[in-house]
């Protein structure tokens, strides 16, 4: 009996044995344990299975590729893309410096020195060469910070969200702590001001409103269970219009009158004023001290440009209590983070070399003649690459701070923009996503827009090959 042409075409498919003996399969076996092959093998048996069962006609079913050496072609691939890390390289082409989800800051190449010495060897990391005894893990960069910031001592723990956990359970914990209502943030889902707050075992008091907080409202909310007043900065979003808050002075000089500390969350590691060039209103760590902030705590991987950590200066005596509570063993951070954050800060001591050195900072100050002429340059090397299937050029575009700082900062740029001919643009982001480096822009309407502030060197010829890819093999293999 004759069974159906789908059974004769499921009948075709490869064993996963016969695959695991195809050249193409078995050349890997030095490479790749057994088990990722045979694995591998059985997933593409699977992905025929089913294509076979999902094509609406004999022609469709003509298609698809059965013999051994097709099959095991795919099999290979496969079997070599389980084998890459899934922590992998891209293109960051969104424009968006501090982009959370891509990693926040690169390092400096003095940073990424730091980090290779510490990881090969054995340091001195909680060793005092001098005495021969136990050391301090933080006094490696707590010199530094003081210097830099000028507060009396200083603390790295794992990130900022964790540096204020800590600070709030050791400074407040069972007591009241006044914030005004409009920071009451929410920094990413996790985070929100409130919820930290309770969670170190503090109790929040509102004071004012969402726009308007004054002095006297602080004034009122003060009573002897007060542990310390603490101010959140807005890095990720602005209150504009009939508004009103108590500068840091003011609150300081309040704290001062009834004996309490100001904590500042600073969120954002800024030493270097910018407003100068032009680049937004972000406060530095060093106006927070001198303003007399007793703690000011921020991130290392913001606009600070360093590893992820959360930073805490201030007044000796307090920075000491944080310390010795304990919670900080449990934020502690490692020798990498400790050896990064170092190089990036020495960078610091001269704002020239920071402003060159450091990439956050760079990318932060690309002048707009510098990114009109790269993307004039990339824009000329895809066309070569696209030929008539995609319409490339150039317009005039933002960039945006992001990490939640700056948040109102327009940062002028030139993007190039890409209008596929042949296909939608959602399906060109997704390929340029799927390739061998994938690539990350800015749909907006018909168009795939990347913006060259945030491209590192290098990678216009990823940029390149990952649209050639796209075009090309990507586009006849399946986007798995
Ligand atoms: C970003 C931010 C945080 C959290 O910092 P992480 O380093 O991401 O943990 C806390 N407070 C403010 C004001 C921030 O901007």
């Amino acid at each position: 009996m004759a069974s159906s042409p789908r059974q004769q075409y499921l009948r075709r498919i490869p064993a996963v044995s016969a695959l695991l003996e195809a050249p193409a399969v078995r050349d890997l076996a030095g490479r790749l344990p057994r088990t990722v092959l045979a694995a591998a093998a059985a997933g593409v048996a699977e992905t025929l299975r089913r294509e076979i069962l999902a094509a609406p006609d004999e022609a469709a079913l003509a298609g698809i590729a059965l013999d051994l050496d097709a099959v095991a072609g795919r099999v290979r691939r496969r079997a070599l893309a389980q084998a890459e890390p899934r922590l992998r390289r891209v293109v960051n082409a969104t424009g968006i410096i501090v982009h959370t989800n891509l990693g926040r800051s690169v390092l400096s190449p003095a940073a990424v020195d730091a980090l290779v010495r510490v990881a090969t060897a054995y340091t001195n990391l909680e060793f005092d060469l001098e005495s021969g005894e136990r050391g301090e893990r933080h006094e490696h960069v707590a010199d530094l910070l003081r210097r830099i910031t000028g507060a009396e001592a200083a603390l790295v723990v794992n990130n900022n969200a964790a540096a204020v956990l800590l600070v709030l359970s050791a400074l407040a914990r069972g007591r009241e702590v006044v914030v005004s209502r409009g920071q009451l943030v929410e920094i990413g889902g996790a985070f929100r001001i409130p919820e930290v707050l309770a969670q170190s075992g503090a109790t929040l008091v509102e004071v004012g409103t969402t726009n308007k907080t004054r002095l006297a409202d602080y004034e009122a909310a003060v009573t002897e269970r007060t542990a310390l007043l603490l101010r959140v900065h807005t890095s990720n979003y602005r209150i504009v219009g009939f508004t009103e808050t108590v500068s840091l002075p003011d609150l300081v000089a309040l704290g001062e009158a009834r004996g309490l500390p100001v904590v500042d969350d600073l969120g954002s590691g800024f030493f270097v004023d910018l407003a100068a060039g032009g680049v937004g209103d972000e406060p530095t760590v060093q106006q927070s001290v001198a303003a007399g902030a007793a703690v000011v705590t921020f991130s290392g991987d913001k606009l600070l440009g360093g590893p992820q950590a959360g930073i805490i200066v201030g007044r000796a005596e307090l920075v000491d209590r944080i310390r010795r509570h304990p919670l900080a063993r449990a934020v502690r951070v490692d020798k990498f983070t400790l050896a990064a954050l170092e190089a990036t800060l020495q960078l610091y001591l001269e704002a020239a070399s920071a402003l060159a050195e450091v990439p956050t900072l760079r990318l932060l100050t690309l002048t707009e003649a510098a990114l009109a002429a790269r993307a004039r340059r990339l824009a000329r090397r895809l066309r070569r690459v696209a030929a008539d299937r995609v319409a490339v050029a150039t317009e005039p575009g933002v960039s945006q701070v992001g990490g939640g700082a700056l948040p109102t900062a327009e940062l002028p740029t030139r993007l190039v923009s890409l209008r596929p001919r042949d296909m939608s643009v959602s399906r060109l982001a997704a390929r340029l996503r799927a390739g061998p480096v994938p690539v990350l822009g800015r749909v907006h309407r018909d168009a795939l827009l990347l913006d060259p502030r945030t491209l590192l060197p290098g990678d216009d010829a990823r940029v390149a090959e990952a649209l050639a890819w796209a075009l090309g093999e990507g586009g006849r293999e399946r986007v798995q």
